[in-house]
């Protein structure tokens, strides 16, 4: 079991930081730069990580009073939860306690004084250099005011969603009612949610905006059912001028919950409010959800989200860059990301995140090394299996070469370069080792595949035909 404690104040060593060190510090310029000073200096600044538990993935975080750890837990659990995925993502939960000793002060009682006008969203909205959005709301979850539409990048995977989604913010008249968003997790689903809320609230000063998750809406209409209060409840909700309910998939087989989100889905629609509405399924794919609910959320308009492209994973990237720039990635780097973390863009900017993190901490710079280095456990979890013979193919292919070109000894030009460049990708694209390829290519030695592999490389640089053409196949092969 690895174990890692700090200090909050004790300045990070740049010498050998953990990675849960590393990963914390990193967290906590983001929250402060995202939160502003004045809620970071009061609440979260104090937190102290007092473990990391690789083997459960538990994150440990203490504050100095029971009230501030039940203050964080209310409004940052989820947010802290999703940084440290997205730094480490073998992080599974995140464990906000009492118990920390207050930085630089004695007694517990520390605190209160310290903290003595706790500043809750509502309070700092006055604030707009460093307070929460407008959109704050205690009746929802505060929208974050990064996922913008300006922040979001478009492509043929989201442009259907987001056309939708602007529509709908920029009010007026729209022929839909509601926006249904689907598609896999980590594709931009809850960023178009906050973008809608922003956006129209940012038209509509004094509209009613409210967003929640739908296990959120399900755990306060439990509560508010044991409370036997549930009229306030539904009274909030339908009030609304616009209601965003993400990730409804959670209400599956919850029939109570299933009721009353019926209800106030008819109230939305027929009173002419705007609602909107994401899954990680289709309408017709979601099991356990009554048929009525269904066929009210495809009487509006359902748009997928899908899993970006190569293109859209470059650009987000770039754009990702645009907002840091202090980072400095080479293209390689950002060529190699784009191409290999295509599993969804939570996963991406993670990824992203993480090595500039990482270089910032340890001064090191990015480059392809420190890249794979750094992302090594999930560049295994990502790779999928390109096999040499599968290169090999689609070479001869493009070359229009006969594949036994690959093994055979001739050393024309017209197949030696053909060979070369299926050795570059070879080394490129799986893992396998240079003496390994030489065997599966005629049985040559590995110092002829570092001679192609470097020869490619220069290549590249001059020569853009050919550079069209291996990036060509690298897409091919990529899929
Ligand atoms: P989902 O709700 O579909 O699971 P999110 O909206 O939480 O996904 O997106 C995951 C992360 O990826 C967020 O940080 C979001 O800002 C980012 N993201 C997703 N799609 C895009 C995009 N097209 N442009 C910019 N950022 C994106
Ligand atoms: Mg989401």
């Amino acid at each position: 079991m690895e174990e890692s404690v700090i200090h909050p104040d004790s300045d990070l060593s740049l010498d050998s930081p953990s990675p849960a060190e590393a990963a914390w510090a990193a967290i906590r310029a983001n929250l402060r730069r995202r939160c502003g000073p004045r809620t970071f200096d009061g609440w979260l600044k104090p937190i102290v990580l007092t473990g990391l538990d690789a083997d459960t993935g538990e994150v440990r975080l203490a504050l100095p009073s029971d009230f501030m750890a039940q203050w964080v837990e209310t409004h940052f659990a989820e947010q802290l939860l999703a940084a440290w995925k997205a730094m480490l993502p073998q992080v599974r939960t995140v464990i906000i306690e009492a118990g920390a000793t207050p930085p630089r002060s004695a007694g517990a009682d520390a605190a209160p004084a310290r903290f003595a006008a706790p500043a809750e969203p509502e309070e700092e909205a006055e604030s707009p250099a460093d307070g929460p959005p407008p959109g704050a709301d205690e009746r929802g979850t505060p929208l974050e005011p990064r996922y913008s539409f300006d922040s979001f990048v478009v492509g043929k995977a989201n442009e259907v969603a987001y056309n939708a989604a602007r529509t709908l913010a920029e009010g007026g008249r729209v022929g839909f009612n509601p926006l249904f968003l689907h598609g896999g997790t980590g594709l931009g689903k809850t960023h178009l949610m906050h973008a809608i809320g922003s956006e129209h609230l940012r038209r509509n000063a004094r509209s009613r905006v409210i967003y929640m998750s739908a296990e959120k809406f399900m755990y306060e209409f439990v509560g508010a059912m044991r409370a036997k209060d549930t009229h306030s409840f539904k009274a909030r909700l339908r009030s609304a001028d616009l209601l965003m309910i993400d990730d409804v998939q959670f209400i599956a087989g919850k029939d109570s919950t299933q009721e009353e989100f019926f209800h106030t889905m008819n109230e939305i629609i027929s009173a002419g409010r705007r609602l909107v509405i994401t899954a990680d399924r289709s309408p017709q794919d979601l099991d356990g959800i009554e048929a009525r609910i269904l066929s009210r959320l495809g009487g509006g308009l359902v748009a997928d989200v899908n899993p970006a492209d190569f293109e859209l994973r470059l650009n987000i990237i770039v754009k990702k860059l645009e907002s840091m720039p202090q980072a400095d990635v080479p293209e390689d780097v950002v060529m190699f990301l784009a191409r290999r973390i295509s599993a969804n863009v939570r996963e991406l900017e993670g990824a992203l995140n993480r090595v500039v993190a990482y270089s910032m901490l340890s001064g090191r710079t990015i480059d392809m090394d420190f890249t794979a280095e750094t992302l090594a456990d999930l560049l295994r979890a990502t790779q999928r299996r390109i096999t040499i013979d599968e290169i090999q193919r689609r070479v001869s292919d493009h070359y229009r070469i006969k594949q036994a070109e690959m093994s055979s000894a001739r050393r024309a030009r017209e197949v030696a370069r053909p060979r070369q460049v299926a050795m570059y990708l070879a080394k490129q694209l799986t893992p396998r080792s240079l003496p390994e390829i030489g065997r599966r290519f005629g049985g040559r030695d590995h110092t002829t595949v570092i001679h192609a592999v470097k020869q490619i490389e220069k290549l590249r640089q001059i020569d853009a035909e050919l550079d069209a053409d291996v990036r060509l196949l690298i897409r091919q092969l990529e899929g």
